[in-house]
């Protein structure tokens, strides 16, 4: 790998370093194979209306059991499935079991709310990424409203104009369209306004510093003004202590997805998760 020993050269001998490149050589060459082997698995992360406190959707996040070392988290594992083009085959298999959890879920009589799924540059911007969604909307009979697509600012302004396009093609199918990772990446309000989105999901680095500094609780707040303004809702990532969830509900933020209410989930304890929201829904009608 080129661009791995390039910068192996201009540091000095270093065993941290090999040992990294090494790891990550290794784990390109068994990513190849993880898919086919059964390896990927999926965690399902609720996000509950901060008025209610009931359920309102679910985040799919892919996780790797290697059979060395154990889970790997997507962070380490996605760049290198971005960079091999294995990411179009892993997240259209991320979709699919999604889809199919909610359908699962469905047949065993539980509450359905939209499952969203991370979209990654390559399936955005080179795959069919609007055939894929719509054959597996008509395959799975799934309302396409019950399907929520995340999409990062630095995936959607990488090709802005094509990012327009894609995106009132998914639109059209009538799926949920967030921007994910809001704050952090470099989109203008005029081209935001060109999208045909339905939330912005505001970064987990905000919410997380909205205690201790006034200018991230300044963010947050304009931020879930700006988008109540242009008719967008808007849920905060990463809110962990009883501080924040307060801010955020008097700043008017929707909903949460965050450790304060529920850590990524396993599809068994997901499903415990709903029949419990479903009871609370009931005792509070
Ligand atoms: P993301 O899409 O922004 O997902 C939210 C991340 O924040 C998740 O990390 C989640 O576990 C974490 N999180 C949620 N609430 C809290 C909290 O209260 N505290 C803290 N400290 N963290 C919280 P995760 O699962 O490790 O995923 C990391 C990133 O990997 C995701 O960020 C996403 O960019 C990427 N990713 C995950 N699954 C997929 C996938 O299927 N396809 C693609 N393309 N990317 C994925
Ligand atoms: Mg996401
Ligand atoms: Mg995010
Ligand atoms: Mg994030």
């Amino acid at each position: 790998h080129a661009k791995a020993q390039g910068r192996g050269e201009i540091q000095p001998y270093s065993r941290a370093l090999r040992t990294e490149n090494s790891r990550r050589l290794t784990l390109e060459s068994h990513l190849r194979r993880a898919l086919a082997q059964g390896e990927l698995f999926v965690h399902y992360q609720p996000k509950l209306c901060l008025r209610s406190g009931l359920l309102s959707g679910f985040e799919a996040l892919v996780r790797w059991r290697h059979p060395e070392y154990g889970v790997i988290p997507p962070d380490e594992f996605i760049p290198i499935a971005e960079e091999t083009g294995l990411i179009v085959p892993i997240s259209d298999w991320v979709m699919r079991t999604a889809v199919a959890q909610l359908a699962g879920w469905r047949d065993e009589g539980l509450a359905l709310a939209p499952v969203a799924v991370n979209l990654s540059a390559r399936q955005f911007l080179q795959s069919d990424v609007i055939a894929t969604v719509a054959e597996l909307l008509q395959t799975t009979s799934l309302p396409p409203e019950l399907l929520e697509l995340e999409l990062t600012e630095s995936v959607s302004m990488a090709d802005p104009e094509r990012s327009v396009v894609v995106m009132e093609g998914l639109g059209k199918l009538g799926v949920i369209l967030s921007i994910d990772d809001f704050g952090t990446g470099y989109s203008s309000f005029a081209y935001l306004k060109r999208l045909p989105l339905d939330k912005l999901k505001i970064d987990k680095s905000f919410v997380q510093d909205m205690g201790h500094s006034a200018e991230s609780l300044a963010i947050v707040q304009a931020i879930v003004a700006m988008a109540h303004r242009l008719q967008l809702a808007v849920i905060a990532e990463g809110g962990e202590t009883a501080e924040q969830v307060a801010a955020l509900r008097k700043a008017d933020c929707d909903q949460l997805q965050g450790y304060f209410y529920s850590k990524p989930l396993s599809p068994e304890d997901c499903a415990a998760f709903i029949r419990e929201n479903m009871a609370r829904a009931a005792a509070t009608a």
